[in-house]
């Protein structure tokens, strides 16, 4: 892996090799950000019922809440935008659209979706039955509550490494074989179908290896189970593969993801996240058997075929951003970035998830404030000290997103309490980055005072979007 770091800095050519990172584009329209100060945030923050979801986006001076929607356009897809078919039926930005993903994915049947939870939505609704079990190295939040919506049983199987956070492993996203098999052999006609999320979103952004789908890929085949692809990061992912599996260097970010694909029956996306939109998502899938099922269901809730709750103009900015995202000077910006911070963080003795993954960096909230009990959440309290310390807005990935409050009033705890900072795309500048690095430093000296939280209120489902707080 050393040698992906040296390779990460160059901006062209090799014989030098600058440390700056060189932010591949010029920005051509600025939006101010309104300072605050730490009495204005604490007073924010009591407002918001100690969520951070309920702040406002204005009283925050970084935004790294989620990498999801949150990027700016380049100006071939603000171009795009004027391009827009708004016709209703048979739009030509629907066929591009339809052209890009096929180009992408090779596969023919394309469904586009208002975002990806539409997508799962869909998909699940028509592929799974109640008392189904689907596996994957770990399910996205919505994509898990998606399927218990429905009755399906999400099934994280990721590698144990993949649940240590400071074990260096190249591909931690990586879902664990044994463990599909036994599950194959054990409960093989619970399953419909099989999924990978690249990268692993929840587990840290870890990237999963090529072989690893390969191989997950025939261990389904061989039980006649499609493998369905949570691809919202797929080209994150292929720039992993080119810079660390052995054989990978000398291709191309396309080649790679157009191979990831290829072993696959099928994929959901936000388009959100490497579709460089704002907004959109789609289903694509290799053969027809859930396709019309699917079409249907999209036309009663999300709207008809060729735009699926989408407008020609964002279905024309996807086509161009899924194609301006495999650009490799792109994606080595946009990995450095991670791994850059993450460097910083490292050197100032703040535990975070090893290796930086590739759309955010995952502080570990159980090392930074041990004097925590699981009872206090403290990743949350670390989320809500980040803010109030630097007006910094990360999210939650522990036990108020992943446990549970039982029906006998019990709470169950997840095994990470982990703080994700992702980073918008195209967004911030190294600048940024050297401040929310100072910000977590200064933090780290005085972790012992950062106080845990109780829960006031909180929801059956995805209870961290809506959840309310009091300090413990
Ligand atoms: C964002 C995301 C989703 C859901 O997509 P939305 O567009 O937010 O609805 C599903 N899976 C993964 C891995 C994601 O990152």
């Amino acid at each position: 892996m050393a040698d992906m770091l040296a390779r990460l800095h160059t901006p062209a050519g090799d014989h030098f090799m600058p440390s700056t990172i060189f932010e591949p584009f010029r920005i051509k329209s600025v939006e101010p950000i309104r300072m605050t100060t730490r009495e204005e945030r604490a007073r924010l923050l009591e407002q918001a019922k100690l969520n951070p979801f309920h702040l406002r986006a204005e009283d925050v001076l970084l935004d790294f809440l989620t990498d999801s929607g949150t990027g700016a356009m380049s100006a071939r897809q603000w171009a795009a935008l004027i391009e827009g078919d708004e016709s209703y039926a048979g739009a030509r930005s629907f066929f591009r659209f339809e052209e890009a993903v096929r180009d992408l994915t090779g596969y023919p049947h394309v469904i586009p979706t208002h975002q990806g939870r539409a997508a799962e939505r869909i998909l699940f609704s028509v592929a799974t039955k109640p008392g189904d079990v689907v596996p994957s190295n770990t399910h996205f939040d919505t994509t898990r509550a998606n399927l218990e919506y429905d009755g399906v049983e999400p099934l994280d199987l990721v590698i144990p490494e993949g649940l240590e956070p400071r074990t260096r492993h190249p591909f931690k996203g990586n879902i664990d074989l044994g463990r599909v098999e036994r599950l194959l052999a054990e409960k093989g006609e619970r399953v419909p179908f099989g999924m990978i999320t690249l990268t692993n979103n929840s587990g840290g952004g870890q990237p999963v290896s090529l072989e690893n789908v390969r191989a997950y890929a025939a261990l389904l085949r061989a039980h006649g189970k499609p493998l369905v692809l949570d691809a919202c990061r797929f080209a994150e992912n292929a720039m992993f593969v080119k810079l660390r599996e052995p054989g990978q260097s000398e291709r191309t970010p396309r080649e790679i993801a157009r191979e990831l694909f290829s072993l696959a029956d099928g994929c959901l996306v936000s388009a959100k996240k490497d579709g460089l939109a704002n907004i959109g998502g789609f289903i694509a899938l290799r053969d027809e058997r859930w396709v019309e099922a699917a079409r249907n269901l999209l036309i009663l809730t999300e709207g008809f075929p060729t735009y699926g709750g989408l407008a020609g103009r964002d279905l024309e900015a996807i086509a161009v951003g899924l194609e301006e995202v495999l650009h490799e000077d792109y994606l080595r910006y946009r990995l450095r970035t991670a791994e850059y911070l993450g460097e910083k963080l490292l050197r100032g003795g703040v535990a975070i998830v090893e290796p930086t993954g590739g759309h955010a960096v995952y502080l570990d909230a159980r090392s930074f404030l041990p004097h925590l009990a699981a009872a206090d959440y403290p990743a949350w309290a670390l989320s809500l000290a980040l803010y109030l310390e630097g007006g910094i807005r990360g999210v939650e990935i522990g036990s108020v997103m992943f446990g549970k409050r039982l029906d006998d009033g019990t709470e169950t705890y997840h095994p990470l309490e982990l703080v994700r900072l992702a980073f918008p795309r195209r967004v911030y500048t190294q600048s940024h980055f050297d401040y929310a690095a100072e910000v977590i430093l200064e933090l780290k000296a005085r972790a012992r005072d950062v106080r845990g939280v109780r829960f006031a209120r909180q929801a059956r489902y995805l209870r961290h979007f809506t959840a309310e707080f009091r300090w413990a």
